[in-house]
């Protein structure tokens, strides 16, 4: 067998043109949807990250900040910070990027947005009505996730879903959704016994670990829908090729960067006995950040529309 693809990218460029759509309506009754994107410290991939966020609002029509502050920054500075855009009324969606400096303690700071512009829902009172299937928003990865099940035609209700990872952005909202949706969920961590007999159950998978292609052909279950959230790098050759086969457009990228993005997922045992598969980097990156955009027109909607 070879899987299907399942690809992300162009589910978040659908998703990215709706939310255009969407907006059009509210900017021009001069609404223009705004986020603000947070980042602490000077760590390069994290402002790579909020730059590709604040981007793609802007070619979404929606309005963004990126804000920049010092590694140095005390905790009643950035309490202060969070607390002005909770009063701006032209920022509907506040992005906290993490991981925060050691010293800063990112549970104060995710419970000080306001819930109600808290745009990736990690707050506890969003937490609590993404338990109970209450309007909200969603953290952005796990609600991309539902998003290319859906639009690909996977159907959820009565399988068998099995997430590994239990993290409070990933995993644990992830399993919420399945079953919100009527999946039979099991949830994995670092200290299941005998993991592959557990995820060889799954109809559908979800992979959020954050170990290079951990889950191998003996993982999974043939004709199973895997979805790879993890994104690690293969940093030899023996890994590329051993994940990759002989790729050459891995092996390329390998010798140009020094290393290549793999998911948890073996990417060629996946290929071979999977039904469906999200490749990495094109599946559930993307997707994250359409949800985000998605998420920030939903609270400019509920707030001010
Ligand atoms: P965390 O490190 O917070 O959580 C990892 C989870 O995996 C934990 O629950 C941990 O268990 C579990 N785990 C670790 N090792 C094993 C193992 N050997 N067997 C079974 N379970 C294990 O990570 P995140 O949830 O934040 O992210 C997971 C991955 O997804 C990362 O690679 C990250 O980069 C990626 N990611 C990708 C995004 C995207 O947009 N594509 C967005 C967010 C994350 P325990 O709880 O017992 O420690």
């Amino acid at each position: 067998m070879t899987a299907r693809i399942l690809d992300g990218k162009r589910v978040a460029r659908e998703i990215r043109n709706e939310v255009k759509e969407r907006a059009k309506p509210l900017i021009a009754r001069g609404v223009v949807p705004g986020l603000a994107a947070v980042l602490v410290g000077d760590d390069p991939a994290s402002q790579l990250y909020v730059r590709s966020k604040t981007k793609a609002c802007e070619e979404a029509g929606l309005f963004s900040e990126g804000v920049i502050l010092p590694s140095s920054t005390s905790r009643e500075q950035l309490r202060a910070k969070l607390d002005e855009l909770n009063e701006r009324n032209d920022i509907d969606g506040i992005l906290l990027q993490l991981p925060l400096p050691e010293r800063l303690d990112s549970e104060e700071f995710l419970d000080r947005i306001l819930p109600e512009k808290d745009v990736d829902g990690f707050h506890p009172v969003n937490v609590g009505k993404l338990v109970q299937n209450r309007p909200a928003p969603r953290p952005c990865t796990p609600a991309g996730v539902m998003e290319l099940l859906r639009r690909e035609g996977v159907e959820i209700k009565g399988k068998r879903a099995v997430v590994v990872g239990r993290s409070d952005i990933v995993g644990k909202p992830m399993a919420m959704l399945l079953l919100h949706e009527h999946a039979t969920v099991t949830v994995c961590h670092s200290r299941t016994r005998d993991l592959a007999s557990v995820t060889r159950e799954a109809d559908i998978l979800v992979a959020a670990i954050g170990r290079a292609a951990i889950l191998r052909r003996d993982f999974l279950r043939p004709g199973a829908v895997v979805i790879d959230v993890g994104m690690n790098r293969a940093e030899t050759e023996e890994q590329v090729r051993d994940f990759f086969g002989d790729d050459p457009g891995r092996l390329e990228v390998f010798r140009k960067n020094g290393s290549t993005l793999v998911g948890d997922v073996h990417p060629k045992d996946a290929m071979e006995v999977a039904a469906a598969f999200t490749p990495v980097p094109g599946g559930v990156g993307p997707l994250t950040i359409a949800m985000l955009l998605s998420n920030t027109l939903d609270l400019a909607r509920t707030r001010r529309g």
